[in-house]
This record gives C-alpha cells, structure tokens and sequence, in this order.
C-alpha cells in the first residue's frame, strides 16, 4: 500500500506513520527526518536546508523532489511506503504522480491550540529520536531518555515564532493538497485531536 500521510505540524503524522510501519511492515518516509539527518551529518543538502528549516519554510520542490525520488528508487519501496511530510505543495504532488501512483491519502485534522499545545512541549532524544511531551508523556527524569538515557531537546523549528510560521505555509501550501487529492478520490479524514491509540484504532480501519 502507498500512502500520504497529510496535516498540520503536530498533528501526529510521525507518531502514526511509526504505528503503521509496524503493522504493515513497510518503510516510513519522512522528509523532516531525512533533511533533519542531512543537517546533522553536515552533508551540502543539510548545510542548503538548516536555516530554512529552523525558520519553519518550505525547502525549495526541486530540492524535495529529488530526495524523495531518491528514496523511493530503493527495492524497499516495492510493496509500498507511508509517505509524512511529503507532498507539502501541490508542485510536489504532481511530481510525485510522475513517478509514483498513490492508493490512499490520511487526512489528519486537529485544531490549532491543540497544535500550539502539542509542539510547543515537545521534547526528542538526540540520540535515539523518542519523542516526549512536558504534559502528556513526560520522562521518568526531566531532559532525559527512558529509553536511552539520552539527552532530550527542543527542535528549533518548535519555538513559537517557527510554529506560527509552519501553521501559516501549511495553511497557504499544504492544506490545498486536500482538495488536490480529495477531487482523485483518495482521501480519508482521521480526527487526530484525540489520544494515539483512537487514532490508530480509525487508521487501522482505513489500512484494512
Ligand atoms: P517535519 O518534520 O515534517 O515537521 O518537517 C520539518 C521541516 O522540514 C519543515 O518545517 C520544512 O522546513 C522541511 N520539510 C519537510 N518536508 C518538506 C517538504 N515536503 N517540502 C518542503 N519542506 C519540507
């Protein structure tokens, strides 16, 4: 199965896409992950995308395209992939209809204090990616990994300044894609402003 997993910053694409993985065993594509792993490797594309990326832009469709592509020319992909973070422009999502066919577009919806709220207490392991909320998952030891004992941190791009930025170019670029892939007939909305395991229980129905 190929699928999209589309919505805001926040709405909890990665944690889902994760879940999915696990359940049908096929590779989870994040183009945050990929830029963010670019950045910390220093590599030419991570040195181009760090400040955009920090300030909660868009790094350029040609830039994306190629990484994506990139990426999906791997034998991995051939049973399927679950796409997060990716398209974010429709310019993205016609390239992505050249050299891919896709089955099914997740539609995560969740209002924006819920968003402000899940980002702004966001905390990641730096060493292993966990991911942690101050409030609704909080680690055993404040700023440290319960899985790896890890050094947690707040992304850059988590800084309120950022997320109000990222929620206007989702509004402006991304939330478009919904009417994009709702006129193909693919997409399905999830209420994703509730607790992960009624989320899943919904995107379970929807993978079959
Ligand atoms: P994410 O982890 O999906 O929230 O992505 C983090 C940041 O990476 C975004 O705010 C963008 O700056 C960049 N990024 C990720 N995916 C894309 C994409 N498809 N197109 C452009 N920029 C992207």
């Amino acid at each position: 199965m190929k699928m999209i997993l589309l919505g805001p910053p926040g709405a909890g694409k990665g944690t889902m896409a994760v879940r999915i993985k696990d359940e049908l065993n096929i590779p989870h594509i994040s183009t945050g992950d990929l830029f963010r792993a670019a950045i910390k490797n220093q590599t030419e594309l991570g040195v181009k995308v760090k400040a955009i990326i920090d300030r909660g832009d868009l790094v350029p469709d040609e830039l994306t395209v190629a990484l994506v592509e990139e990426r999906l020319s791997q034998g991995d992909t051939e049973k399927g992939y679950i796409l997060d973070g990716f398209p974010r422009t429709t310019g993205q999502a016609d390239a992505l209809a050249v050299f891919s066919a896709i089955d099914v577009v997740i539609n995560f919806t969740v209002k924006e204090e819920e968003i402000i709220r899940r980002l702004s207490g966001r905390r990641l392991c730096r060493e292993c990616g966990a991911g942690y909320h101050v409030e609704s998952i909080p680690p055993k030891q404040e700023g440290i990994c319960d899985k790896c004992g890890g050094e947690l941190y707040v992304r850059d791009d988590d800084q309120i300044d950022s997320i109000r930025n990222r929620l206007n170019v989702y509004a402006g670029s991304t939330e478009p894609l919904i009417s994009y892939y709702t006129d193909k007939g693919l997409i399905k909305d999830v209420d994703a402003g509730r607790a992960p395991e009624e989320v899943f229980a919904d995107v379970k129905k929807l993978i079959g």
